[in-house]
């Protein structure tokens, strides 16, 4: 049998000689959140290189061998070249890493024939690999990228979907329309893993009376590998080809499916690979099969009964949970476990009621649906969720599961979420801390000291950077709606007035994440006659930019988007309003980078964590939040309780009146634009330089930026979730790299 070439191998034929190692770094993504190696791409064709979706692989599948060897008689290039290539190897063979330096009394416990098995169903890595849909997916994604980085061996176990989560397309109505793309896989940065003989390696699961054979496809994120499931290939009933079709659509019984495949398929992907993971993580519940199969998996190697691996098993197994809701957890109708698990409990040797169990809240309750948080926090050894309130909300949800503990006492602890900084900071800002905080400062993100230096820089020169970037998102957004604006046939005078739309002088808002009608994308209206004085205003000008996108099921969600398209058509608030349609992580990105304000204002506490504010910080932007979720921990007001790095909206009420909440909440918000956000921003010197405003900007970097990164994060995984209680715990030390 002949082996065939790797993707990579196969890429770098067309590359001249002195270029081929581009194949390498376009099948890592290593490349994204290294900024040298992203404007080698971008100086191969910048415009091709917007076209495609960043995606590196078409962009060197499609650029001509003319451009190629232009480039290789560029000095500035090769030289640029030969470095990125010096520091992606070092990175890749170095044994200098935080794990490495921190925890050598578990590395053979924790090495990467077993490592941490890191379970989700959805990565955001980058735009170009479409399997996320949002704040989880980023999250899983940022998650890998810091593992990396820290040196911390993990695999991650994911799905491979063809068409991905559904695009958003606005009508001339302003209602969403859904839609889906097939993503084109053979020219994505993914190697299908195939078996000593050359054959693309496969498992099986059963669904219901099928075999389900699905393909494993290998992601490289650094040093960390990403495995993802596809079921699309021959061999498979066409239906099953669609198993993978989309992320979070379709009924109950693809989500059941769907579950069966990640949880049950994923177990059987490792041990198919020749990894025995020393941790199973699992992010969220979907994935939580898993932990069936690591018992079934046991009960063969051992010939022991599941009661008695149970407890073994539990040793291995964390979870991790990110829904305040209890609609949002999964659960599944005793009959639709009974058609997808006979088989399966007898595999185990488990009756009926015994099985089902597992995933009662209340042990033997048969009228109790089957939930996937439940069987999560019943068989595995830690839980947490993703902000301190947060695990206080889910203790609360949970005591249900404990009868004999109080609320305090239920065992879910937390770990605040972060953000993998150096992929969601802007290079001019990345290049302004290398000047002030030294060249390494991404190595040592989690350490408050360093942060204490962006003091030491100047405000006209910070203000000025910001302002750049600023200048790029309004130069983005435009030519978004613009874009839009033709697409749906709109009159020329409103495509043209998107030469006006938004000014990098003005006080900039920005808005974006999923339009849940928990999260209030439209409470900024509420009050639409104040609503219009604070954006009509002349004087103090303020103009916001939304992006987002509604569940498709979500009526209301797209009610709201609907409502701020009204807006953003009113004549006198026309260029100051905008909605970036079909958001994604690059639109993510310009927002982060060039927004004055981050706003957030859902309903308390339903915001497990939230993410995208953290984003913010480390481009200097400020935070205005209900305290919710992550905020909590990361604003700090004086003693008259202004505040110092952010701003805090309204006050919880402790009412399940939502009008009367609401109410509360948009007064305060007006109130802080009005008193003390507008007025700040536009105290500037004769240079155009808000000095209080950038005094703001520093200490927001300052007290956020240490906690708030998934190092710091990791960190906390390996210390409280990874290393095993059997294991003397390890003394970390938090500055060290
Ligand atoms: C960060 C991010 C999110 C999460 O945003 P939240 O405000 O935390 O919900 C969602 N989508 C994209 C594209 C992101 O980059």
């Amino acid at each position: 049998m002949v082996n065939h070439p790797s993707p990579a191998a196969q890429l770098s034929l067309r590359l001249p000689t002195s270029l081929k190692r581009l194949a390498d770094l376009a099948y890592n993504y290593w490349w994204c959140w290294h900024h040298e190696a992203v404007s080698l791409f971008v100086m191969i064709d910048p415009v091709e290189w917007g076209r495609c979706s960043h995606n590196p692989i078409i962009l060197l599948q499609q650029v001509s061998p003319d451009r190629l060897t232009q480039l290789t008689c560029d000095p500035q290039y090769m030289k640029r070249f030969a470095q990125v290539l010096a520091q992606f190897d070092q990175y890749m063979t170095g044994q200098d890493t935080w794990v490495n330096q921190s925890l050598s009394g578990v590395s053979d416990k924790l090495s990467s024939q077993h490592p941490i098995a890191y379970f989700c169903a959805e990565f955001g890595i980058h735009e170009s690999l479409p399997v996320y849909s949002g704040g989880l997916g980023i999250l899983a994604g940022d998650h890998l990228k810091s593992a990396s980085d820290l040196g911390i061996p993990m695999v991650g176990i994911g799905l491979l979907y063809r068409q991905g989560y559904f695009r958003q397309r606005l009508n001339r109505e302003g209602w969403q329309e859904d839609y889906y793309v097939d993503a084109p896989f053979e020219r994505m940065a993914l190697s299908p893993v195939t078996n000593s003989a050359g054959q693309p390696l496969t498992i099986a699961v059963q669904v219901r009376t099928r075999q389900v054979q699905a393909q494993i496809w290998q992601v490289q994120v650094g040093r960390t590998r990403l495995f993802l499931l596809d079921t699309d290939i021959d061999g498979n009933d066409p239906i099953d080809r669609w198993l993978t079709g989309h992320l979070y659509g379709g009924n109950q019984e693809t989500r059941i499916a769907q579950e069966i495949l990640l949880g049950i398929g994923g177990v059987r992907a490792l041990e198919a690979l020749g990894i025995e993971p020393a941790i199973y993580h699992l992010n969220e519940g979907h994935a939580a099969f898993c932990l069936l199969e690591v018992c079934r998996q046991t009960m063969q190697k051992t010939g022991q009964a599941f009661y008695d691996v149970e407890k073994s098993v539990r040793e291995r197994c964390v979870f991790t949970t990110h829904t305040p809701v209890p609609a949002g957890h999964d659960v599944f109708s005793a009959d639709l476990i009974d058609s997808f698990f006979a088989n399966y409990w007898e595999a185990l040797k488990l009756t009926r009621e015994q099985f089902l169990s597992l995933g009662a809240r209340r042990l033997g309750d048969p009228w109790e649906p089957f939930g996937m948080t439940v069987l999560a926090l019943r068989l595995c050894r830690n839980a947490n969720g993703v902000s301190r309130l947060h695990g206080e909300v889910s203790r609360k949800m949970w005591n249900v599961m404990y009868p004999d503990r109080s609320e305090d006492n239920v065992p879910i602890g937390y770990i605040t979420n972060g953000v993998h900084m150096s992929s969601w900071i802007a290079p001019l800002f990345a290049d302004l801390f290398d000047g002030y905080l030294g060249p390494n400062w991404q190595d040592h993100m989690h350490d408050p000291k360093l942060w204490e230096q962006v003091d030491q820089i100047p405000d006209q020169e910070i203000w000025q950077r910001h302002q750049i970037l600023k200048a790029r998102l309004v130069a983005h957004t435009r030519s978004k709606v613009r874009a839009a604006r033709e697409g749906r046939g709109e009159d020329w005078s409103l495509v043209n007035a998107t030469n006006h739309l938004l000014d990098p002088s003005i006080l900039t808002i920005g808005f974006a994440r999923r339009f849940s009608p928990y999260k209030r994308g439209d409470l900024l209206l509420r009050d639409t006659e104040k609503a219009l004085e604070i954006f009509s205003s002349t004087d103090r000008p303020i103009q916001i930019i939304f992006s987002g996108k509604a569940h498709p099921a979500d009526e209301e969600g797209k009610r709201i988007i609907q409502r701020l398209m009204e807006w953003c058509r009113q004549s006198d608030l026309r260029d100051r309003v905008a909605f970036i349609e079909d958001y994604d992580m690059y639109t993510a990105r310009k927002l982060v980078h060039g927004v004055d304000v981050w706003l957030n204002n859902p309903r308390r506490p339903l915001e497990a964590s939230g993410t995208s504010g953290q984003k913010v910080c480390v481009n200097g932007g400020l935070n205005c939040s209900v305290l919710d979720g992550w905020w909590c921990e990361g604003y700090q007001a004086d003693a008259q309780g202004r505040g110092l790095n952010g701003w805090a909206i309204g006050e919880d009420a402790h009412t399940s009146d939502q009008a009367l909440q609401d109410k509360i909440d948009s007064e305060a918000l007006y109130y802080l634009l009005q008193q003390e956000i507008l007025p700040l921003y536009y105290d500037q010197d004769a240079n155009g330089v808000p000095h209080n405003w950038v005094k703001m900007m520093k200490a927001s970097i300052k007290t956020n930026c240490p906690a708030f990164n998934t190092h710091r994060m990791l960190i906390d995984y390996v210390n409280q979730m990874y290393v095993p209680h059997s294991l003397a715990k390890v003394e970390l030390s938090l500055a060290k790299v």
